[in-house]
């Protein structure tokens, strides 16, 4: 009898599974499938049915030869239109949400990122439905957790939606492996073509020889304690240096000015999770612990021993950091 329900639940996972049908949509930048959209390409797989990539822009085809070898990617649908190059939600969106009748997807994966946050709520808006945002976890293909309050609170979620958008958290599912896929490439059986009302005019990156703060092993970030810009590029690049780091900030850093508003981490900043966080003169408000805490290995440095970052943090150090920084920053260049 036993083996009998095991079988027939067997049979009734894999008839399931055959229905579902994920489509991953990814990013690229340069002609490469941007490192954000991997993690979203795993997630896509976690969910059982087979998984169609899909490429938007004027590079459309090397981007989607590259995604072809994807592993858990069985297909690659590519727009060939420039129009497409800046993920711009207005016409991307509809894009998207023609592409999603014409395949009848079930799941609809993409990274929450900056793209995903402007893309993917318009599509669920155009299809009316309700999308699922920041997934860090996917139960199976109806039942998702996810963060709400900052983070404070972990919600399951369980949907009935015959499609259902999806945004997965980047650091919540590994990258998937770059090479090893052989899937199909096709173009994608609709462009509707909608106009944008809007034009991309330019974009001023920020260029940095240090690792990327959402992608780095290793981040040292600082927040108002360091009282000023000159001090926080005095202490803080010499810090990330020594330990070979990317620089993070809290809000208050940015917002008085002390570091560019690309570093910030939290809430309304970068979600990172290296193997190791430190955090230098933070206080650690709800908002900033909400993009770094699930870091593998947690440090602070902070003059008060009642801060609330040595809540969550692994090792503490009670100490001025005008003093502690340069004198770790010394003791790692020796080590070196
Ligand atoms: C809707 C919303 C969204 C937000 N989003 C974010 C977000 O994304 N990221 C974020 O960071 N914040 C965010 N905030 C702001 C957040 O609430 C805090 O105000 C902010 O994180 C505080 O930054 P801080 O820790 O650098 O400054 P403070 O809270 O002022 O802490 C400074 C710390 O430095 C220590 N210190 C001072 N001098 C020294 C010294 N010489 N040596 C050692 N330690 C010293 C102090 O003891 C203190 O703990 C958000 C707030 C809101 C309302």
């Amino acid at each position: 009898m036993f083996a009998l329900r095991n079988a027939s639940r067997r049979l009734y996972t894999s008839r399931r599974s055959r229905l579902l049908s994920t489509l991953a949509v990814l990013e690229h930048r340069g002609g490469q499938v941007s490192a954000s959209s991997l993690p979203a390409v795993t997630a896509a797989s976690k969910l059982g049915g087979p998984v169609t990539a899909f490429i938007a822009g004027g590079d459309s085809a090397s981007v989607a030869a590259q995604a072809a070898k994807l592993v858990g990617v069985s297909k690659v649908l590519h727009v060939p239109n420039g129009a497409y190059d800046k993920g711009l939600p207005e016409n991307f969106a509809p894009l998207l949400a023609e592409n999603i009748k014409a395949g009848g997807f079930t799941h609809v994966v993409c990274a929450h990122s900056a793209f995903g946050k402007n893309i993917m709520p318009r599509v669920a808006a155009l299809l009316d439905i309700q999308p699922i945002s920041d997934v860090t976890e996917i139960k199976d293909a109806t039942t998702f957790v996810r963060p709400i309050y900052a983070g404070n609170a972990i919600a399951t979620v369980k949907t009935g939606q015959p499609t259902n958008i999806i945004t997965v958290r980047g650091t919540a599912f590994p990258a998937s492996a770059t090479e090893g896929g052989n899937a199909e490439v096709a173009e994608a059986p609709v462009d509707p073509k909608a106009p944008a009302l809007v034009e991309w005019v330019e974009e001023n990156l920020a260029k940095s020889e240090r690792p990327d703060l959402a992608t780095a092993s290793k981040v040292v970030s600082g927040g108002r304690g360091l009282k000023n810009k000159v001090k926080f590029d005095e202490f803080m690049p010499p810090l990330a240096d020594a330990l070979g780091a990317a620089i993070g900030a809290s809000r208050a850093a940015v917002d008085a000015g002390f570091a560019d508003n690309s570093l910030q981490v939290g809430q309304t900043g970068k979600v990172v999770a290296p193997q190791l966080y430190m955090a230098v003169g933070i206080s650690g408000a709800i908002q900033h612990l909400a993009g770094m805490k699930d870091s593998k290995v947690i440090a602070a440095i902070n003059k008060d021993a009642d801060a609330p970052i040595f809540q969550v943090a692994d090792v503490g150090l009670v100490a001025d950091l005008f003093q502690a920084v340069p004198e770790l920053t010394e003791k790692l260049k020796n080590e070196k």
